[in-house]
């Protein structure tokens, strides 16, 4: 993996969105107004757990889901704004 660094060169390593628990996860949409590279995108999520348009009717509330995630840069914000510790992110 080639090395990453910042712009003055201080060695840095992304942490990249991998998933996100929606189990834990409330929809509060806090990651997806920090992140600017469209790697997120709000569902709905029915009484069976399975994902739908957020807005079905089936949606009994909503969850973040991971709708892009090659397109993130792993600058970790999300995860800076996320109260419910609910995303797993990764170097790699
Ligand atoms: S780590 Fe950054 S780019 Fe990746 S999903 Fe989170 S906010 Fe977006
Ligand atoms: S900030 Fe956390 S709880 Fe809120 S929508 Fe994003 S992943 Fe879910």
């Amino acid at each position: 993996m080639a090395e990453n660094v910042t712009r003055d060169g201080t060695p840095w390593t992304p942490k990249y969105l991998e998933s996100i628990d929606h189990a834990t996860c409330i929809g509060c949409g806090r990651c997806f107004k920090v992140c600017s590279r469209g790697v997120l995108e709000m569902k709905g999520i029915s009484e069976d757990d399975v994902l739908v348009d957020a807005d079905d009717e089936d949606a009994m509330r909503m969850v973040m889901t991971v709708a892009a995630g090659g397109l993130c840069i792993g600058c970790n914000a999300c995860a800076m704004v996320c109260g419910k510790n609910c995303q797993t992110h990764v170097s790699e």
